[in-house]
C-alpha cells in the first residue's frame, strides 16, 4: 500500500489526497473534476455522424471533427479544388483569381464602335463551347438577323445573286445600312435600313427600300418559331400588299468547322431557299460580304 500526500487543486487551490504510487494523479479536486466533467459533452459529426466531444465553455462549439469539416470542390471555372468547409452557408464555386478572370468587360463593338459589357455568363458560356468572346454589341447581333432576313427576301425581288455590304454605322448615324449590289455587274439595287416600330418604338425593324425608285419594298420584322424551343427569326411583310411573304433563321452546318448561314424561305415555298452567308473579301482591307443566292 503507497502512502497519501496532499495535492493542491489547480482550479480552487484546495488540498486534496493523492496516493504517491498513482502515476497520473489528478490536477484538481473531486468537487472541481465533477464541475469541469459537467462541462463536457458529447454530439455527433455533421458529417461522419461519429461522436465529437466538445466542452461548452468554448467559444465556437464545432459541428465537425478537424478531419470532416474541409472538403474540396472543383472550381465551375478551371476544375481545380477549391478548399471549402463543410459549415459556409455559401461556399465559393469559384476560385477568386479565376472569378476576377470572368468579370463583366468593356468591348467596343466591331461593327458599330459602341461599348457594350460581355457579362460573366456569356463569358462562361464561351469559354465552356470553346466560342471567342462576341465581338458585336447586342443590338448589331439582333439586328443582324433581321438584315439578313431583308437581304434574303430581296433575292425574289431582283431575281439575281446579289452582293451586301453591311456599312460601319458611325456614331452619329444611328440606323445601320446595308447596300445590296447585283453581284453580276455591281448595279446597287436596294438599301437596308434599320428602323424602329410600335407605340413605344421598342420594335426593331430593317426597311428595304428600291434604289432607283426610292420606294420602300418590304419590312423585316423579329418572329418567334417554334413550340417547345422557341428561336428567333426574321419575318419579311410586303410592303405593298402586308402580307408575308419570307421567314428567315440561321442555320448551323459541318461537322468539323461548323459554318453559320442564314436561309430564307419564301411563305409560299415558290422556288426554294435563298441562302446568305457571309464571306470575306480583299487583301489589304478584308472586307465582310453577305452573299445571297440560291442553292
Ligand atoms: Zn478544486
Ligand atoms: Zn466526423
Ligand atoms: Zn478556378
Ligand atoms: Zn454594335
Amino acid at each position: 500500500m503507497g502512502k497519501w500526500r496532499t495535492e493542491s487543486c489547480e482550479q480552487c487551490g484546495s488540498d486534496f489526497y493523492v496516493r504517491e504510487d498513482w502515476e497520473r494523479p489528478p490536477r484538481y479536486c473531486k468537487p472541481c473534476r465533477e464541475e469541469r466533467a459537467a462541462k463536457w459533452y458529447d454530439k455527433s459529426c455533421r458529417h461522419c455522424g461519429g461522436t465529437l466531444r466538445v466542452c461548452v465553455e468554448w467559444d465556437r462549439i464545432p459541428d465537425y471533427h478537424k478531419e470532416c469539416a474541409w472538403t474540396e470542390k472543383p472550381c465551375e471555372i478551371c476544375g481545380q479544388g477549391i478548399r471549402i468547409h463543410r459549415g459556409w452557408d455559401n461556399p465559393p464555386r469559384r476560385h477568386k483569381e479565376c472569378r476576377e478572370s470572368v468579370a463583366p468587360k468593356t468591348a467596343s463593338c466591331a461593327q458599330c464602335g459602341h461599348l457594350f459589357t460581355i457579362s460573366t455568363g456569356t463569358q462562361l458560356r464561351c469559354k465552356e463551347n470553346g466560342w471567342g468572346l462576341p465581338t458585336r454589341c447586342p443590338e448589331c447581333k439582333h439586328d443582324a438577323l433581321l438584315i439578313k432576313g431583308a437581304v434574303g427576301a430581296l433575292r425574289d425581288t431582283f431575281r439575281v445573286p446579289l452582293e451586301t455590304m453591311i456599312e460601319k454605322r458611325g456614331v452619329f448615324f444611328t440606323d445601320k445600312v446595308a447596300v445590296v449590289r447585283n453581284a453580276l455587274n455591281g448595279d446597287i439595287l436596294a438599301e437596308v435600313t434599320m428602323d424602329k416600330e410600335g407605340c413605344f418604338s421598342t420594335k426593331r425593324v430593317a426597311v428595304a427600300t428600291d434604289a432607283r425608285s426610292g420606294d420602300e419594298i418590304a419590312r423585316t420584322r423579329e418572329g418567334c418559331q417554334g413550340t417547345f424551343v422557341s428561336r428567333r427569326v426574321a419575318e419579311t411583310y410586303s410592303s405593298e400588299t402586308g402580307d408575308q411573304t419570307h421567314t428567315t433563321k440561321m442555320v448551323e452546318q459541318g461537322m468539323l468547322i461548323r459554318k453559320r448561314f442564314a436561309k430564307t424561305d419564301p411563305v409560299n415555298d415558290v422556288g426554294g431557299s435563298i441562302i446568305s452567308r457571309i464571306v470575306k473579301r480583299g487583301w489589304l482591307f478584308r472586307k465582310k460580304v453577305v452573299e445571297t443566292d440560291r442553292h
